[in-house]
């Protein structure tokens, strides 16, 4: 399949403990569909229940892939359920499951030991390194200022190249790691608390990325309970016009396809 079957779909958009325990927005995490490769990137609760009540429906067992980009709940808790829907309930040992390594090997993994060898490969992620899935190729960001081990994600597509900029307190290097047509952001806050122990991007590190990494659309996900009350969409189309960026803010369901947005070595 070619480049014009890339989409993403939303199978949530809700992020931190308030929004996700009360499921103001669903938790699912992104499917992605990049040169025909089926993935699952944070697979937060209720991922299998999005994946199977999807119209039209999206089957775990055609997953090529897992990804976590970090434990924390809202990004891994149906991760050993659909490890077994993956694999036709540990029947084939088939996909790959990328995480950190403290989500695999610490005292409190996310993935259940007993599951490491039910797939084809379970690959760690490491700080700025490649993976191949087929011909489908990604790099990892630099490691993510979060409480546990983080990373971000870049795929090269046919056309142009996606990243997707998961949970993180903001740093100037971001933008230079994140160049890429399609940005996918995860934006907590509203209005950072200005508390270090919170490390959540808001509306305002928002801003510095899309005006840094000039994309030609950026999508807004994993909102919590601030950028809900201050609607989201209304944030977004204040930031189109405040930054020249297409940017979009995902709803529970959203599927983008694309080939809209994708030109061939528009980025290095
Ligand atoms: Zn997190």
């Amino acid at each position: 399949m070619g480049a014009k079957m890339d989409y993403i779909k939303f199978l949530g958009t809700g992020g931190a403990r308030f929004v996700v325990s009360k499921q103001l927005r669903s938790s699912g995490g992104i499917w992605c569909n990049f040169k025909g490769k089926n993935l699952l990137i944070d697979p937060g609760p209720g991922a299998l229940v999005r994946c199977l009540s999807s119209k039209p429906k999206l089957d775990p067992e055609d997953l090529d892939a897992i990804i976590l980009t970090h434990k924390h709940l809202d990004h891994s808790s149906d991760a050993n359920v659909l490890i077994e829907a993956m694999t036709g309930g540990r029947v084939r040992k088939e996909g790959v499951v990328y995480a950190p390594s403290d989500a695999v090997y610490s005292k409190e993994p996310a993935i259940h030991k007993y599951l490491r060898d039910s797939v084809e490969k379970l690959e760690i992620l490491k700080e700025q390194n490649s993976y191949s899935l087929g011909d489908l190729d990604f790099i990892t960001s630099v490691i993510h200022r979060h409480s546990v081990e983080t990373y971000g994600l870049k795929f090269t597509l046919d056309r142009g190249k996606i990243s997707f900029i998961t949970d993180t307190s903001f740093f100037p290097e971001l933008i230079n790691h994140y160049k890429s047509e399609v940005i996918v952001i995860n934006v907590v806050l509203y209005k950072h608390p200005g508390y270090d122990n919170v490390k959540h991007l808001d509306l305002e590190d928002c801003k510095r990325l899309i005006t840094g990494i000039k994309p030609r659309v950026a999508i807004l996900t994993h909102f919590g309970l601030t950028m809900l009350k201050n609607k989201p969409w209304i944030l977004a189309e204040i930031l189109t016009e405040e930054t020249g960026v297409e940017v979009i803010a995902a709803y529970d369901g959203m599927t983008l396809c694309l080939e809209d947005y994708l030109f061939f070595n528009k980025i290095q």
